[in-house]
């Protein structure tokens, strides 16, 4: 979308500068910018266009009155709609106004493309994405699954269907907008329709607003899915949701919901890429005469691992294919030894230890 403008900035005068004055900074800008004396110069080429189509809206009083009223109405514009009172915002994710047919353009030639300018026109009010994070068991992320999420989202009121109105209440035709559901500024091509503030657009307003979304129509709640989470999937993996997040308006496609894997962890397994990690201990006996574990592993299956004599503490053995699996190629599972030293002795087995390690030259 083009950056929406302020001719008012664009000329470098204030909202109630004079046509005098006005056509003094055009005389000027327009001389400094003109592509005769920037030859080359995209940028004053660009900034020329701007300082001439502001003049030709605000040195003409009707379209700088017409120009004046939607500025004042809360239109979004870069930098712009100092002073007055805004109006009360549109509904929707985007805020701004909502534009119906701007109506004949005839004689205003490329007038269409100033209203994109200023109000965006064109951008389509589609439902914004909705984005969550579910936390996800170590196993389901490793080896896929499904898992239940609860999407934030906003859905028409059970009590009223969507109406505002209290059960019993009577509905009566909105005064602001005589049951049209919009009001308009200005008139012929810059004739701008917004949603009515006082009935929200619906034409009519209940003698008695729906106590269960206090006459809004609409109710958060809690939409809940079973999605599937892909075998692999690792903290910070995203999902998107097509159509599953807010309804859009007016016809609009439902958005979307951006889901983020949050992976918990394992207490006995940790992951580095594909490649899992553990950490199993062993007594001295078994470190030092060697011994056979069982190693469980993602899969929850358990392999024996033969521990060879003299097997040091913080040493690696490597169980081939057994890590993480994802997008046809799969891991391998490390298992760290640790020796657990007795903390304690009995007298006796001191006495039995210090004679042994007499015989094996060990200094104590
Ligand atoms: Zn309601
Ligand atoms: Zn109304």
């Amino acid at each position: 979308m083009a950056a929406a403008r302020d001719y008012y900035k664009a000329l470098g005068v204030s909202e109630s500068a004079t046509p005098e004055e006005m056509k003094k900074a055009y005389r000027r800008l327009a001389k400094k910018y003109h592509p005769d004396a920037n030859p080359n110069d995209s940028s004053a080429a660009e900034r020329f266009k701007e300082i001439s189509e502001a003049y030709s809206v605000l040195s003409d009083p009707e379209k700088r009155k017409q120009y004046d009223l939607m500025r004042k109405y809360g239109a979004p514009m870069g930098g712009g709609a100092r002073g007055g009172p805004r109006g009360p915002r549109a509904g929707g994710p985007a805020g701004g106004v909502r534009f119906e047919d701007i109506g004949d353009l005839g004689g205003f030639g490329g007038l269409g493309d100033l209203f994109s300018t200023i109000f965006g026109r064109g951008k389509r009010e589609e439902a914004e994405p909705i984005e969550i994070t579910v936390e996800v068991p170590f196993r389901v992320a490793a080896l896929g699954g499904k898992i239940p999420v609860s999407i934030p989202v906003t859905e028409r009121c059970p009590t009223c269907g969507g109406s505002g109105a209290a059960p019993g209440a009577k509905v009566n035709t909105c005064p602001e907008c005589n049951g049209r559901g919009t009001v308009s500024f200005g008139q012929g091509a810059f004739t701008v329709q917004r949603p009515c503030p006082v009935c929200r657009g619906r034409g009519r307003i209940p003698t008695k607003p729906c106590p269960t979304c206090n006459g809004q129509g609409e109710v958060s709640a809690d939409k809940r899915l079973m999605i599937t989470v892909p075998p692999g999937t690792d903290s910070g993996h995203r999902v998107r949701l097509r159509g599953q997040g807010e309804a859009g308006a007016s016809g609009e496609p439902a958005g979307d919901v951006i889901v983020n894997f949050q992976v918990q962890p394992d207490p006995f397994l940790r992951r580095v890429g594909l490649d899992l990690y553990c950490t199993v201990p062993i007594n001295l006996a078994q470190a030092m005469l060697g011994t056979r574990i069982r190693v469980r592993t993602v899969d929850g299956k358990r392999i024996v691992l033969r521990i060879p004599p003299g097997t040091q503490p913080g040493r690696q053995f490597r169980i081939k294919g057994q890590g993480i699996e994802r997008n046809g190629s799969r891991g391998d599972q490390f298992v760290e030894i640790a020796v657990e030293i007795p903390e304690k002795l009995s007298v006796e087995d001191q006495e039995r230890f210090k004679e042994f390690a007499e015989k094996a030259g060990l200094k104590h």
